[in-house]
């Protein structure tokens, strides 16, 4: 009796320590460090999209064939791009990422910021089914392949090209009106993000 007690008394006592942290993370990622983490954040993006684009470049423009064309890191690492879990990983950062330092945003760059993050969740389902297959060894229609939802329409290369650009579009956008609100959203924005906000230098 004694025994059954403890994973719940345990889960008491660390549950609210565990929420207040990640309040405390959240409220400073969404205030003061708000800039810096999107800072951040854009520059992860960026450096996976010029993988994606040399990998574009190898296949489109230098005709090499697709499991040769890996990018730049995969050139040198071909196991980056072959195994799944690195592309399941970078789905989810993107997607924690996306949801960590939404509350920055107000008005209409919150519209823009939450369109991508509903993207992204679902480009993460993909990537999960994908890294589903490669773990149990068996794959969607007995495809050679791990196989996501949209692969039976698009191939894999071109999908993910679509779907980083359907997650990256209003991602920007967001960006953009966050960092240049339109007039009346200004007041609600609790960062340093915007530019109008910050004290001129002329
Ligand atoms: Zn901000």
């Amino acid at each position: 009796m004694e025994q059954e007690r403890i994973p719940g008394e345990l889960a008491a006592s660390v549950l609210p320590g565990l929420r207040s942290y990640y309040r405390d993370i959240t409220e400073k990622l969404n205030t003061v460090g708000h800039e810096r983490a999107l800072q951040v954040f854009l520059i992860i993006v960026l450096a996976h999209w010029a993988e994606h684009l040399v990998q574009a470049y190898q296949i489109y423009v230098m005709g090499w064939p697709i499991p040769e064309s890996r990018g730049v890191l995969g050139y040198w690492f071909p196991w980056m791009v072959s195994s799944e879990i690195l592309h399941y990983g970078y789905a989810l950062v993107m997607l924690i990422g996306l949801w960590l330092l939404r509350t920055g945003f107000s008005g209409s760059s919150y519209t823009w910021w939450m369109i991508s993050l509903w993207i992204q969740f679902w480009h993460h389902i993909e990537h999960a089914l994908l890294q589903g297959q490669a773990i149990i060894g068996e794959n969607l229609a007995n495809s050679p392949v791990p196989m996501s939802l949209a692969q039976f329409v698009i191939p894999r290369v071109e999908l993910h090209l679509i779907y980083n650009t359907l997650v990256f579009i209003p991602m920007i956008i967001g960006m953009y009106k966050h960092m240049f609100p339109p007039a009346g959203e200004e007041a609600h924005t609790r960062c340093t993000c915007a530019v109008r906000l910050k004290p001129s230098v002329t």
